[in-house]
């Protein structure tokens, strides 16, 4: 054979050796390519341009900037970076997303940099794998293995991860009860496991109605089912829920024509009362209600003794309430609110006292949240309109220097539609003018129903009253928030004002507050205010009007009259 001939074979089989290689090397299903130090496509094969969506021709020379949307591409040159230094192939997980959004997904990539025989860089290798397919099952599999597959409840690992979270946040209480079918056992023993799966199919559906969104419903396994209430403000609440349950579950569950009964133990326990770890709330839930199966059917049991005791007494509480109401055991009390420029009593807050007769006076810190959440806060409330413009109206006739009075209305209140008619009734009854009365309002009401409050708030701005933002500073509106609603002034919350003397920074505070309120041409009230110091202080930064025991503690009505006859 002449060399010419041997070189053209040589060259012929290296061709074919080559062409070989693209044919393997187009047969992946993986994406390949070569690229240079700077990012640049040298080679790819057609899985490449199949997702690329262009040809070879058209990708070397690019980089991915050309192809990707930026931040993707970005996070791609960072890996490539990593890969051109790295001594062995680096193995990572990259999504892809093209800036045409023609496609979008992840990629299992290696990156494998190639170096010559003196160790300097040529290239870089890199091999993608489509891995969507692989993570749909990954994610089915989590799906199942989270979920019970009788019911479709969450089981009791994603119930643990709820209360761990639930207990991290700290807000209000949290309550767990634990449900436990009674004698469930008979029913799967002698009508067989497929109708034992039905039941606990409707009890399940049963709990579902009950229980809301922000609940967690989950099947712990067998007959036993737990529900995690969260940020309940009240926790007699976690009670009332109990009984629901137990209602809802003994309603008769109609099986092939025939029909069973079904009686539950619940047992409950209240973070953070009890505990705040979640292993021991379950295990005193547990506790709790193997107490109730004890004691009998339909029962529930809560954990703690104090807990009982607590809810005991808030029973007690409304319940007594209930009687004030009809006995008019309640007093209006005024407390002054002074311009302390001028020393003039300006205005008064009207705070509600009641005293159980034989047990002595309540503080409405606590009992008003009962009133609310027993819905008696709607009579209360009605009493309290009524006797303060009655006294208002009384001390204009008597000629006593004061503007207006301050009336605390709470968030059921509001939400009342029968509110609006019956200031509109009182006024004209009582004669009073709306001018003469401020509505105190907290932020935490108008930052849960935005739309409807505005609405009613500014009803009660057209028919001529004022508005203030009640224990300013502890809600979480924003100052632009607060530029939305008809308010007229805002009543610094007295943890501010005990601050005010301490800290540097609570300084700022207060002075930053007091003076985007004055921007937004608000009116400042500080309340709480006990000492010369917080009065001066609190001067300076330019809020003149100050409610705290420094001037007054709340007056009855008698000595409330007295105090504006000898100030003015
Ligand atoms: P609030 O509306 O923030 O009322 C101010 C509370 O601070 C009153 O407590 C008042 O007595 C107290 N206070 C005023 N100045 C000082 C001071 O210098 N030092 C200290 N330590 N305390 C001071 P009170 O009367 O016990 O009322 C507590 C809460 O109960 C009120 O907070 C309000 O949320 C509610 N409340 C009271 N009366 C009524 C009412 O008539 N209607 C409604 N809806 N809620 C009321
Ligand atoms: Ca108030
Ligand atoms: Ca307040």
């Amino acid at each position: 054979m002449s060399l010419d001939l041997q070189l053209e074979k040589e060259l012929q089989e290296y061709k074919d050796e080559i062409a070989l290689y693209h044919i393997m090397c187009d047969a992946t299903p993986d994406l390949v390519w070569l690229k240079d130090k700077d990012g640049t496509y040298l080679k790819c094969n057609s899985k490449f341009e199949q997702y690329y969506g262009a040809s070879q021709a058209e990708i070397v020379g690019k980089t991915d900037y050309d192809f990707l949307k930026k931040s993707i591409a970005n996070s791609i040159r960072e890996h490539d970076l990593i890969a051109i230094n790295a001594k062995k192939p680096i193995i990572s997980e990259e999504l892809l997303s093209f800036s045409d959004n023609s496609f979008e997904g992840t990629f299992e990539t290696i990156k494998t940099p190639l170096r010559d025989k003196d160790g300097n860089f040529i290239a870089f290798l890199g091999v993608a794998r489509d891995i969507n397919d692989r993570k749909e099952r990954e994610e089915k599999l989590k799906i199942d293995a989270n979920y019970d597959s009788l019911t479709g409840l969450t089981n009791r690992s994603i119930f643990m991860d709820k209360v761990k979270q639930e207990v991290r946040l700290k807000k209000d209480y949290s309550c767990i009860l634990l449900i436990d079918l009674d004698r469930f056992k008979d029913i799967n023993e002698t009508m067989g496991h497929s109708t034992g799966d039905k039941i606990l199919i409707m009890v399940a559906q049963r709990l579902q109605k009950l229980t809301k969104k922000s609940d967690t419903l989950s099947r712990l396994g067998g007959d036993e089912f737990a529900i995690l209430l969260s940020n309940i403000k009240d926790p007699l609440k976690a009670r009332d829920f109990a009984q629901k349950v137990i209602r809802a579950l003994a309603k008769p569950y109609v099986i092939n024509s025939r029909t069973y009964h079904l009686s539950v133990s619940i047992g409950i326990s209240v973070s953070p009362d009890d505990s705040n770890r979640p292993e021991r709330l379950l295990q005193f839930a547990d506790n709790a209600m193997h107490k109730a199966k004890e004691k009998g059917n339909n029962l529930y049991e809560l954990y703690t003794k104090e807990l009982s005791f607590k809810i005991l007494e808030n029973i007690f509480i409304v319940d007594s309430l209930r009687n004030a109401i009809k006995n008019r055991e309640f007093e209006l009390f005024y407390q002054p609110q002074i311009d302390a420029k001028t020393d003039k009593t300006v205005g008064a807050e009207a705070l509600i006292r009641w005293d159980i007769p034989q047990k002595g006076p309540q503080s409405p810190a606590k009992f008003i949240p009962l009133a609310e959440s027993s819905g008696l806060i709607l009579d209360i409330g009605r009493w309290i309109i009524d006797r303060a413009l009655k006294d208002i109206v009384q001390w204009k006739k008597a000629g006593l220097d004061i503007e207006k009075i301050s009336i605390n209305l709470s968030i059921k209140q509001l939400s009342d539609e029968e509110l609006i008619p019956y200031i509109i009734e009182k006024l004209q009854k009582t004669g009073a003018k709306a001018e003469w009365i401020e509505f105190e309002i907290t932020e935490s009401y108008t930052m849960h129903n935005q739309e409807a409050s505005i609405k009613k708030l500014n009803k009660l701005v057209e028919m001529g009253f004022t508005l203030s933002i009640d224990d300013f500073g502890t809600g979480y509106s924003s100052l632009s928030y607060l530029k939305k609603l008809p308010v007229k002034k805002l009543k610094i919350d007295k943890a501010f004002v005990d601050d005010i003397e301490r800290g540097k920074d609570d300084k700022a505070i207060v002075q930053a507050v007091i003076l985007i309120a004055k921007s937004m041409h608000l009116s400042i009230i500080a309340e709480g205010v006990e000492t010369q110091k917080q009065e001066d202080l609190l001067l300076e930064y330019g809020c003149d009007l100050i409610q705290g025991h420094l001037y007054s503690e709340p007056l009855r009505k008698k000595e409330f009259e007295e105090f504006l006859s000898s100030t003015s």
